[in-house]
């Protein structure tokens, strides 16, 4: 992946609300070589030369530890995509320019900014810029995505002189997650927004400075644990008004809902980072102490255990059993999984959960909820 700049296209989100949390990240080691890094990095590099391939190019095939069918039949989805897109492209105009893997720079807006852009199409006044992402966290929107509109910036100083472009047209690609988002802006109004937003957000952000904002951005904070923000805004949401009566109404009921995910989340990430201190730089937390959890008793060696069992005259030893649903899909590939089990999986009812309004998911409704509605109307 090589060099981070500090205000990346990708923590973007982050920067352009919380200014100044990428000066703040900067005393926390990098983290660049996760496992996900790695399998995005060895995605990306078999999606590049599948797609230089396609388009007659040359490129070696890469070679990874990663390397598996879901690999495979993401990489191709992509690609598949990819070339329909460059055939649109096509129609419009006779010869469309397509780059791949294409290094960005927005540097002139965003001090020291650059990134990758996996492809960009431009043709007939349109910019397109397309990017995959081969993680399974959450599906990612294109619309006024910061990601995306830098990497329009970096393709824009690119091509903006050479050719005309009205609209750039930015999607974002998740395989794994069934998730295509597709959202266009005029050159203008990206301008705009470089100018009243952009610019002098990222001033603020490369300098340290401005206003502490907590929100969903700080996921991925490398100051996450120990953010005092973070920390008063949450304690702030924990401190209910007691009044009386002494029973909480249905209104304060709700209230505590709204915040009890995100609470139990950041305490979580709190203790979480708390024991890793304790544990691998043995620091001493006041009033609390380590020790060890409950464990299940384990075989040392199942053949001997086995061999003793059967000379104590025990054979009904073994249990046969499937691998499970995802493990048979790597192995089967999706395609073939559909074909081959398809009619043979299905999908219990989930356990019954009482989210948010924002949540995605069709609202449910239980038997006593049914009853009590019918009950009314008839009444
Ligand atoms: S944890 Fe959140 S509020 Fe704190 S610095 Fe990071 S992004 Fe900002």
């Amino acid at each position: 992946m090589g060099r981070h700049a500090l205000l990346s296209a990708s923590s973007s989100k982050r920067w352009l609300n919380c200014t100044p949390s990428a000066r703040l990240e900067e005393q926390f080691p990098s983290d660049s070589g996760s496992m996900y890094a790695e399998e995005g990095t060895a995605a990306h590099a078999l999606a590049e030369h599948k797609l230089k391939r396609n388009l007659k190019r040359r490129s070696k095939r890469p070679v990874s530890d990663y390397d598996c069918d879901e690999m495979e039949e993401c990489t191709d989805e992509y690609v598949a995509y990819a070339m329909e897109q460059i055939e649109v492209a096509k129609q419009k105009c006779k010869d469309p320019v397509v780059l791949i893997e294409q290094h960005l720079d927005y540097s002139a807006y965003v001090p020291e900014g650059f990134g990758t852009g996996d492809l960009l199409i431009v043709a007939d006044g349109t910019l397109a810029v397309i990017d995959l992402k081969y993680g399974k966290g959450v599906a990612v929107d294109a619309q006024w995505n910061p990601q995306m509109m830098l990497y329009g910036l970096g393709a824009l100083e690119l091509f903006e002189a050479i050719y005309d472009i009205d609209i750039v047209r930015m999607t974002i690609y998740q395989p794994r997650l069934e998730s295509v988002s597709t959202w266009e802006i005029s050159v203008e109004d990206l301008k705009r927004w470089t100018e009243k937003v952009l610019i002098p957000k990222a001033q603020l952000a490369i300098n340290g400075e401005g206003d502490f904002q907590c929100g969903a951005w700080c996921r991925f904070c490398k100051a996450k644990n120990t953010c005092r923000a973070r920390a008063e805004e949450y304690l702030k949401l924990a401190q209910m008004e007691f009044r009386p009566p002494a029973l909480l109404t249905d209104e304060e009921i709700s209230e505590v809902l709204k915040v009890a995910d995100d609470l139990a989340k950041w305490s979580a990430d709190v203790y979480a980072f708390a024991t890793d201190e304790a544990i691998t730089n043995g620091k001493q937390w006041s009033g609390f102490r380590l020790v060890e959890g409950r464990s299940n008793r384990k075989y040392t060696d199942e053949e001997e255990v086995a061999e003793a069992a059967k000379a104590a005259g025990y054979t009904d030893i073994y249990k046969k059993s499937l691998i499970g649903i995802t493990e048979m899909e790597k192995l089967l590939g999706k395609k073939k999984f559909a074909e081959v089990l398809g009619k043979l999986v299905y999908k219990p009812q989930g356990k019954i959960t009482l989210v948010t309004e924002s949540d995605k998911r069709e609202a449910i409704i239980t038997a006593t909820a049914e009853a009590d509605f019918k009950e009314e109307a008839t009444l």
